[in-house]
């Protein structure tokens, strides 16, 4: 039997199989996998504040899947719209932008990066949003 099985996984069948396997192994790991290199990148400025689920999908839903500085639909992050290394938390702070955005942005302020009349307006965006996710989310009682 396990000489069958890896002559299989030698064979190219086999071994586009295991390819496909590690693939959707790792798409469906791959959030996980972010939240926890975030967390690690987070701890390391003193911040510990996990995200509670379904705030991700809620601000890229917000922001209609798009990039909040040049508008593609490209693939999007969460970014520390106040920068991480100054010690703010990801919760009630994140922006979707694509990833050439938010290289660019890095840890610059907001109001450097957006300039200051967007930036303003995130600001004021992101305390609606806090409110409407705390009403959305309550638990049960
Ligand atoms: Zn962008």
């Amino acid at each position: 039997m396990a000489a069958a099985m890896k002559r299989y996984s030698a064979s190219p069948k086999g071994k586009r199989t295991k390819r496909a396997v590690n693939r959707r192994w790792y798409r469906m790991n791959a959030e996980a996998g972010r939240t926890a290199s975030r967390r690690t990148r987070e701890l390391r400025y003193g911040i510990d504040e996990p995200l509670p689920a379904g705030y991700e999908a809620f601000i890229f839903n917000a922001f209609g899947n798009t990039c909040a500085r040049c508008n593609s639909a490209g693939p999007l992050e969460l970014d520390h719209h106040r920068p991480m290394q100054k010690g703010y938390p990801l919760l009630h702070n994140a922006v979707p932008l694509c990833r050439n955005c938010n290289a660019q942005k890095h840890a610059m302020d907001p109001w450097k990066f957006y300039g200051a009349w967007r930036g303003m307006e995130l600001d004021i965006l992101l305390d609606e949003l806090q409110v409407l996710f705390e009403r959305k989310f309550q638990p049960c009682s």
